[in-house]
């Protein structure tokens, strides 16, 4: 069974999400700190928003790309796996996507895109909210003046404020779990998983299609709690018979956790590989 690698492609999506922040962040450098007007703000924000909007377009045709990519690679998977053909190249030849591919694959790109929208709304939320209170900040500080002798912004004062804006682009994303994610690292893990996900629910759809109804779980000589999977026989679909556990039962914490590497090979009879 082909052990799936998505590092390349999955190093390009958070290539993109770098340099969107990297270029926030020298919108954010560049950001007059002594002006107040509404107009300097506005022009920062106004850039960022462009920079954001570039990343979702970037990020949607990635997914719009790689998804399906992911699940043909899936389904190739199963092909070999099954002996229809002897070589993953073969395979590639005649991949097709049956009816449940089909739909599960519209619905992956639709999802992978929301969760990837989300995350540039998320930063895109805080650091217009980070610019404002800095501002605030600022315009309270330059109240202030006179008050200590000084007619400009103290440097500690304003090296504070600069940090405020450049924390903001670094910790986003908060997961359903309530942790804290840095927007690239998030991003990272999500492509991931989503991609492991689409090519081992294709490899199924596509088995259980040509009648194979069970799977056996890789091996890499996995340390973490999946070693316990490694090698085992699992069901494909819940009622097939046979005291095997169903996949779809298997718990998340041991088993096709994020960033996952373990597959599931189709066979046809599991009383052989016990
Ligand atoms: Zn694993």
């Amino acid at each position: 069974m082909a052990e799936h690698n998505y590092d390349k492609q999955v190093e390009e999506l958070v290539r993109y999400y770098k340099q969107a922040v990297e270029r926030i962040k020298s919108e954010l450098d560049r950001f007059d700190l002594s002006d107040f007007s509404r107009a300097n703000q506005l022009a920062t924000l106004k850039n960022i928003a462009d920079i954001l909007k570039g990343l979702n377009e970037d990020a949607a045709q990635w997914v719009a790309d790689n998804i399906p990519m992911a699940a043909r690679a899936g389904v190739a998977d199963a092909i070999v796996a099954l002996g229809v053909v002897n070589t993953a190249a073969e395979a590639m030849q005649i991949v097709k996507f049956n009816r449940v591919n089909k739909e599960l694959v519209a619905a992956a790109v639709a999802d992978t895109q929301a969760d990837l929208l989300a995350v540039t709304q998320n930063v895109e939320r805080r650091v217009k909210a980070t610019v404002r209170q800095v501002v605030g900040e600022a315009m309270r500080q330059n109240l202030a003046q006179g008050i200590n002798g000084r007619r400009t912004m103290n440097a500690d004062i304003m090296a504070g404020l600069r940090g405020k804006l450049g924390d903001s682009l670094n910790t986003g994303i908060i997961d359903s779990a309530g942790r804290r994610w840095d927007p690239k690292v998030y991003v990272d893990m999500l492509s991931r998983t989503k991609m492991m996900r689409m090519t081992m629910d294709a490899t199924i759809n596509e088995a259980v299609d040509r009648e194979a109804y069970y799977g056996q779980i890789s091996s890499h000589g996995a340390k973490d709690a999946c070693r316990n999977w490694e090698g085992r026989i699992v069901k494909l679909v819940a009622d097939a018979p046979g005291d095997y556990p169903y996949i779809g039962d298997l718990p998340g914490r041991e088993i096709f956790h994020p960033r996952c590497r373990h597959t599931v090979s189709p066979i046809r009879r599991p009383d052989r590989y016990e």
